[in-house]
């Protein structure tokens, strides 16, 4: 018997394959009218888009072209790969296949990483523009490195930016030394030289906001001073992009990956009570911040197919992932079987983390800014609260290009698919998104 602290982990979900109601994405189209940026401002929860920390970001936020003020909801887990995966194939992560930082594979061996090109169940932007004819022109210029093995060339066929620009491409002294990650300063500049290739979209994640919300807690002094650096480095760049002739009718998105929670208590490491419990043979933890995912090991296929049809003595399908909260669009085979959730100010850990002061991956941690500059047009029907999924789609619709589609051949579920969001980008000779 594992005992749980109660107050700890608020719940707990078991896997099932999804069904909720359907979503629609724009399908094949004219383009923009201007050149597309998606500014990821990683981390930034939207309780810390502040007049006081980020006037510049703030300002635009409720002067807002498109929507002002809206709220964006992050995909679940609230974690970096699980998000840049959502924004940029605008489909849900139980498509997409990028359910956290990290997952165990249920076939033996180690749990590992998740989130490298190779780990896609469906194309990225990148892929379907770099397969146009001719082919759209794109960029990214990223803070973390992880991020350039995220949109790298694979055998199962995905293309890369056009032009990329990454940490290994900064001095030493643009680069954070315990991390590897670039200093924003640096990520801006480097976008600034990949603009001169004129691409029709540019992804930016900038990672100091992040950065020091894990070392200090998101509400820090230390935290609020980045943001206002940020800020005011990300005011100058949104200013000097769109003073550009090319980008007269250029559009600049503005979001973040995930939210952030200030962690108030020891981290939870569930492997080792599965290890002082003697169940690290039935069952593997895999931390991921906010969420933890167990497996349960099975001997062979036909104990798999056993263990995955819901049991009646737990109720048959009501304690499932998919009926529990279908909002998540998270069964997928690389989810746990389990699905631990920290309440608020905790989080889970192996013993070998960095003790860290901020945290994210949690539901709490979804509220997220979408700010949009530059030319779009608020929406007649209402703004409501667009997914990261939406996001993404919007973009692929904004460069004229199809959706994303399944690497193995089969469609992507229309449930998995993002909304088109009218308005956020300018749709050429068409007006705004129509
Ligand atoms: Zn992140």
């Amino acid at each position: 018997m594992i005992r749980l602290r109660r107050a700890a982990i608020v719940g707990w979900v078991l896997l099932l394959a999804a069904c909720a109601p359907g979503r629609v994405a724009r399908s094949r189209g004219p383009a923009a009218a201007g050149p597309v940026a998606l500014v990821i401002v990683d981390g930034l929860d939207a309780r810390d888009l502040t007049d006081a920390d980020m006037p510049w970001l703030a300002h635009a936020w409720h002067a807002g072209a498109w929507c002002p003020d809206v709220h964006g909801i992050a995909a679940m887990p609230a974690r970096t790969n699980v998000n840049h995966a959502t924004l940029t194939t605008g489909v849900e992560p139980e498509a997409h296949g990028i359910t956290g930082n990290a997952f165990w594979g249920r076939s033996g061996g180690q749990p590992r990483k998740l989130g490298a090109a190779d780990d896609f169940l469906v194309e990225t932007l990148f892929t379907v523009a770099g397969a146009q004819t001719p082919p759209v022109r794109t960029a990214a210029a990223v803070g973390k490195g992880k991020l350039q093995l995220m949109f790298a060339t694979t055998a199962s066929g995905h293309a890369v930016p056009t032009d990329i620009w990454s940490p290994s491409d900064a001095a030493a002294s643009e680069r954070e030394p315990v991390t590897g990650y670039a200093y924003d300063a640096a990520t801006l500049a480097g976008a600034r030289k990949l603009l001169d290739h004129t691409p029709a979209f540019v992804l930016i994640n900038l990672a100091d906001v992040d950065r020091v919300n894990h070392a200090t807690g998101p509400r820090s002094d230390a935290a609020r001073a980045t943001r206002s650096a940020t800020d005011r480095a990300l005011g100058t760049f949104v200013a000097d992009v769109l003073a550009r002739p090319e980008w007269r009718h250029g559009t600049v998105v503005v979001t973040a990956d995930h939210g952030f929670d200030a962690v108030a208590h020891a981290a939870i490491d569930f492997g080792a009570r599965l290890r002082a419990a003697r169940l690290d043979g039935t069952l593997v933890s895999v931390s991921d911040g906010g969420v933890a995912h167990v497996y349960l090991r099975r001997r062979d296929a036909t104990d798999a197919a056993a263990t995955l049809a819901p049991n009646p003595l737990d109720g048959g399908d009501a304690a499932l992932l998919g009926r529990v909260h279908p909002e998540w669009r998270l069964a997928q085979e690389r989810s746990g079987d389990l699905l631990l959730v920290a309440a608020p100010g905790y989080v889970l850990a192996d013993a070998d983390e960095a003790r860290l002061l901020g945290n994210h991956g949690a539901p709490g941690e979804l509220d997220v800014p979408v700010v949009v500059v530059g030319d779009a047009e608020r929406p007649a029907g209402g703004c409501g609260r667009p997914r990261a999924a939406d996001v993404g789609a919007t973009l692929f619709g904004c460069l004229g290009l199809r959706p994303s589609r399944r690497l193995d051949g089969a469609e992507v579920a229309e449930t998995d698919r993002g909304h088109w969001l009218t308005g956020m980008c300018r749709i050429s000779g068409r007006g705004a998104g129509s």
